[in-house]
């Protein structure tokens, strides 16, 4: 019994594709969206759960998904996911607005499946302390992560001395930095390998998504920031890597298709096999790295001294990032305002610590609030 909450989106209907070819192992017992209601009610007829949940009610049910329960409003999903009482919970919403899910997973569930990064990326100290004395696994579903916990299954209790997280670059990967700067929402969304929601793709772009994934690996793998480095590989096929204190370095590959860590979680430890593209090396030839450059992709780096700098300092460059890509989405700012935005939040809202959750939503508004200005001041 799995809960797939951000069912409509890109890794929530991927979850739906892998719980369609094992009808045996999985039932969708509880499905959310924001506000895409007909692609919610599709989903409903098709994987007919015990429980649905919009954020936004819309103005008609239609009769032939009525026969499940239906909750709306702002805290439907994680009423949803209580009335479900399912087992699993795979948490897909985007952005901070997915953390209270993940903590009320953590409350009812007895695994949680992590894909929404920014709910560790806040929360996280809590949200690790909480699963673990709870005792309920946080399976990564996040690509490199999900790559760094499969290698991390041959480990046999020796120290890690390194993680290395694999990059693609994103869509602007060999952009100059002034043509970044006007790049439009078409360009940015172009992304080379991987098909997913808007948010994380423009977050590809300005690399700030690595600079999400550097905390979300720092707290589900409890090392330093100084233990993390970035790799990028264009070709998207080496999904992350550990390195051990004898120098050997262990891979992930895989072509790239996320329904392969999702499906590594949903299934683990067992592995569900689907109809993934084998990797042909005769084909690919080769495969390229490089070291990532800090002046075109501020964002990477600015993520990377908010970790080391504590505190609230994350939350604060997630809302800022946040409300940044959410006015570019809109056209609001140009991309290359984007990293301004964060800037002026990490530099200008006081760093505070976080000890609950209502101490990360406090550091969220300021963040959001102080980017709000900024906007107003850039975009008028
Ligand atoms: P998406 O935009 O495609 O889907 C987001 C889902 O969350 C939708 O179902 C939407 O209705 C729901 N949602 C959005 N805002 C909400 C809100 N305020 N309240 C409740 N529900 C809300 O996003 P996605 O690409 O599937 O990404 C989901 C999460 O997974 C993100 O945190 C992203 O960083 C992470 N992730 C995605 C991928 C990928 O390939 N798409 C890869 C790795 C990690
Ligand atoms: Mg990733």
């Amino acid at each position: 019994m799995i809960a797939i909450l951000g069912a409509t989106g890109s890794i929530g209907t991927q979850a739906l594709d892998i719980v369609s070819r094992y009808p045996d192992r999985f039932r969708a017992v509880c499905l959310t969206a924001h506000s895409s209601s007909e692609k919610l009610f599709d989903l409903v007829r098709k994987f007919r759960p015990d429980c649905a949940a919009l954020n936004v009610e819309p103005d008609h049910i239609p009769e032939d998904v009525k026969f499940c329960q239906w909750f709306f409003g702002e805290d439907s999903t994680v009423r949803a996911l209580l009335a479900s009482k399912a087992q699993d919970a795979l948490c897909a919403i985007v952005g901070i607005a997915g953390l209270d899910a993940v903590w009320a997973a953590l409350d009812v569930c007895e695994r949680v499946l992590l894909a929404n990064k920014e709910a560790l990326v806040t929360g996280g100290a809590l949200v690790t302390a909480k699963a673990r004395a709870k005792k309920i696994p946080l399976l990564p579903v996040d690509s490199e992560h999900s790559a760094i916990f499969q290698c991390l299954q041959a480990r046999q209790g020796n120290p890690v001395k390194r993680l290395l997280l694999t990059a693609s670059g994103g869509a602007l990967r060999d952009w100059t930095k002034e043509a970044m700067y006007d790049a439009t929402v078409r360009d940015v969304l172009k992304h080379p390998t991987w098909n997913m929601g808007g948010k994380i793709t423009v977050d590809c772009a300005s690399m700030a998504n690595k600079g999400l994934e550097i905390m979300e690996a720092h707290h589900l793998f409890d090392m330093p920031a100084e233990k993390i480095d970035v790799v990028i590989h264009p070709q998207s096929v080496v999904h992350s890597m550990i390195e051990f204190t004898d120098g050997a370095v262990l891979a992930q590959l895989g072509m790239p298709d996320m329904r392969g860590p999702i499906g590594y979680a949903m299934g683990f430890p067992e592995r569900l096999p689907y109809d993934a593209t084998p990797v042909d090396f005769y084909k690919l030839g080769h495969l390229d790295f490089a070291a990532p450059d800090y002046d075109r992709f501020p964002c990477l780096k600015m993520a990377i001294d908010a970790l080391k700098a504590g505190g609230s300092m994350p939350v604060v460059f997630n809302g800022a990032n946040e409300q940044a890509v959410g006015a570019f989405l809109r056209e609001r700012i140009p991309f290359g305002r984007i990293p301004e935005v964060v800037a002026h939040a990490l530099g200008a809202v006081p760093q505070t610590e976080i000890k609950s959750i209502a101490d990360v939503y406090a550091a969220d508004r300021a963040a959001r609030a102080d980017a709000e200005n900024t906007l107003r001041r850039l975009s008028c």
